[in-house]
């Protein structure tokens, strides 16, 4: 196996968006992935507009948008008051091919990105092999990876990219810090098969619910509805994810004569964190390796899959020739949208939904009814949250 190509760390969304986007030009590419196939469980489910746009670019948009749900609008409301403000993503019709959310499961856009990547000879998914470290000489990184006997192999690249989610070696073997915080509560989300638009008025498929004991988040996807609650992590796993629990809270939502019917239940540990460098030399990261956020406004596997495209641009422009040091604009650009934009709106979507003091939700209910019923306002709002405008802003960052 030839040392010049570039190994990807990590078969998650965004490592193999920037595997495609390299395969496609030409570049040869391995990525390694510690599990046995692509992981297809139910993480991220909302695909903003310029996600998809970028997708077109390898044909999966249509795709993938054949195995979601379109959904032309969302909205905040409130758990006793209900609507506040409903966005209409029909205001960015002049700004992007896909003026909607698509609401898909993150694990079929990594089924399509693997069959692209099995189906071009410059590139290859190598399985159960786990990235313990990379080590640098001036030519070459070496990525020494484990296989499930527990015996060692070298791999050597002209590149390695960490993909490799939340507890990236990539992130930890660059020396990079990932300061941020932890939130204190749990993200418990449950996924039902119960109607809830045939009992809840005027519901849009995604709806950020604030109150001031318990905001919850209702998301729909192809299949099911996902119930997304803040939960008290000292209660423990098991008495949480207890069936008479979750029956109880998903009851004290909506009351229903039957049971709930649930098919997937979870409960995580949320972060606000972006590490302090994102490229060291012939190594760098992109998506969760590099940033974690809270899922209110789902920035995370957009964002990594926004990473992905910039840092496959300018790693093709480099490997036909232009100056390594744009490697360095990748960081830039993409550490700033990071902080900027993904934590800073996570933020503030976490803090309407639990603000407590009356006036103050009232204050941002007036803020968020003013916006979305002026056009123009509106459109500003969602081109920031649609991750629109951070995309247009990195031209000036140099
Ligand atoms: C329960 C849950 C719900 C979420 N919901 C949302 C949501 O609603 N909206 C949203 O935007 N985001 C959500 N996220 C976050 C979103 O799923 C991530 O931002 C996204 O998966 C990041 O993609 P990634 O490719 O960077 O990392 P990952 O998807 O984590 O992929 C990393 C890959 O690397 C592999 N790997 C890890 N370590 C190694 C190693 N040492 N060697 C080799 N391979 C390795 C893993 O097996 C995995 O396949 C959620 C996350 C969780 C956990």
């Amino acid at each position: 196996m030839s040392s010049k190509r570039v190994i990807v760390v990590g078969a998650g969304p965004v490592g193999l968006v920037a595997a495609v986007a390299l395969g496609e030009a030409g570049i040869p590419v391995t990525v390694v992935e510690a599990q046995k196939e692509v992981v297809d469980d139910l993480r991220a489910s909302t695909f903003h507009p310029p996600t998809l746009e970028f997708l077109d670019r390898f044909g999966v948009t249509d795709k993938l948008i054949a195995q979601g749900l379109i959904a032309p609008h969302w909205q905040f409301r409130d758990r006793k008051q209900g609507v506040i403000a409903t966005f209409d993503l029909a205001v960015l019709s002049g700004d992007t091919r896909h003026p909607y959310r698509l609401q898909c499961e993150q694990w079929k856009l990594t089924r399509l990105l693997r069959d692209q990547l099995d189906a071009n000879p410059d590139t290859q998914i190598l399985y159960g092999l786990k990235a313990l470290e990379v080590e640098q000489t001036a030519d070459e990184a070496v990525l020494i990876a484990e296989r499930e006997d527990g015996s060692q192999e070298r791999f050597a690249a002209s590149y390695i990219i960490g993909a490799d989610g939340a507890r990236s070696v990539v992130r930890k073997s660059i020396g990079a810090s990932f300061e941020g915080i932890t939130h204190p509560e749990l993200y418990l989300t449950l996924s039902t098969t119960f109607p809830y638009e045939a009992h809840v008025p005027e519901l849009s498929k995604i709806a950020y619910i604030s109150d001031p004991d318990e905001w919850l988040v209702l998301l729909r996807t192809p299949s099911v509805w996902r119930v997304l609650f803040p939960t008290d992590p000292s209660i423990g796993d098991e008495a949480m994810l207890a069936p008479e629990t979750v029956e109880a809270r998903l009851q004290a939502v909506v009351p229903h004569s039957g049971r709930y019917e649930i098919v997937h239940k979870t409960a995580y540990r949320v972060f606000e964190r972006v590490c302090d460098r994102y490229v060291a030399g012939r190594a760098m990261v992109a998506g969760d390796a590099a940033h974690l956020n809270n899922p209110l406004g789902g920035m995370g596997m957009n964002g990594g899959i926004h990473d992905a495209v910039n840092l496959a641009d300018k790693l093709t422009q480099v490997w036909r020739g232009a100056d390594p040091a744009l490697l360095g604009r990748y960081e830039r650009q993409r550490r700033k949208v990071a902080v900027e934009t993904v934590q800073a709106t996570s933020l503030r979507n976490r803090q309407i939904m639990n603000t407590r003091d009356p006036a103050q939700r009232e204050a941002h209910y007036e803020d968020l009814r003013r916006t979305s019923g002026d056009r123009e306002k509106a459109r500003a709002y969602l081109l920031r949250s649609s991750m629109i405008q951070s995309l247009r802003e990195l031209e000036q960052v140099v």
